[in-house]
């Protein structure tokens, strides 16, 4: 392990840095991100590299299953909220990105019940607010595939966060001023898609499709 990360860090070095050596001189002592991505953790799921970024393009935030604590919750995730309270007032951020994905662990645990959880207390207590989507789920969609069922948690969990999102004044300003917008995509890793939630139409279209040209 330790000879692959030497190996990689020698590449970044080698290639990477010389690359981008002097974008790391403009960005030694400060940095301009016009976006704030909130990812899951999951280690397929990788932001610079679905947008296309370089260094100091996109502040990340991530954690399991890219929550944001709802406003009554707030206490629940200071890390979470902190890095959003940075990004939206001191690096005045113009769009907030909170990115789902397919086959996310955190909520195909969620979806098939917390309590299944036990040797994992603290995962267990962290996914609780994400109940009340299994619910909705178990309620109106009792026929649906498992797959199906997955994709919803996955979809709907992106949108409860857009709406934790707007509950917070310091972002709902920004966004009222028009200096902010809020997105919610779900990244299909298998295809290499992105769908994005028209709050509209209720329902998540691909941004660009290689599968699906439009002319
Ligand atoms: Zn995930």
């Amino acid at each position: 392990m330790i000879e692959r990360i030497k190996r990689g860090l020698e590449y970044f070095q080698m290639n990477t840095y010389k690359e981008y050596e002097t974008l790391y001189h403009d960005l030694e002592l400060q940095q301009h991100p016009e976006i704030l991505f909130i990812g899951c953790s999951d280690s397929r799921v990788s932001p610079e590299i679905l947008l296309g970024a370089e260094p100091g393009d996109v502040f990340v935030l991530r954690n399991i299953a890219n929550t944001v604590p709802s406003f009554d919750a707030r206490t629940r995730d200071m890390t979470t909220l902190s890095g959003i309270e940075y990004a939206v007032l001191v690096l005045k951020v113009e769009m907030i990105i909170v990115c789902g994905h397919s086959n996310c662990g955190g909520c195909s645990a969620a979806l098939t019940g917390r309590e299944k959880l036990a040797q994992l207390p603290y995962t267990k207590d962290y996914l609780q607010p994400l109940d009340i989507l299994r619910e909705k789920i178990e309620k109106n969609a009792t026929d649906e595939t498992s797959d199906t069922k997955a994709r919803m948690m996955e979809e709907l969990n992106v949108v409860e966060q857009l709406n934790h999102l707007k509950e917070y004044p310091f972002i709902n300003d920004r966004i009222a001023e028009g200096t902010l917008s809020i997105k919610g995509w779900r990244y299909d890793i298998g295809e290499g898609e992105v769908e994005t939630y028209d709050e509209e139409l209720k329902n998540f279209t691909p941004i660009v499709s290689h599968l699906k040209p439009t002319d």
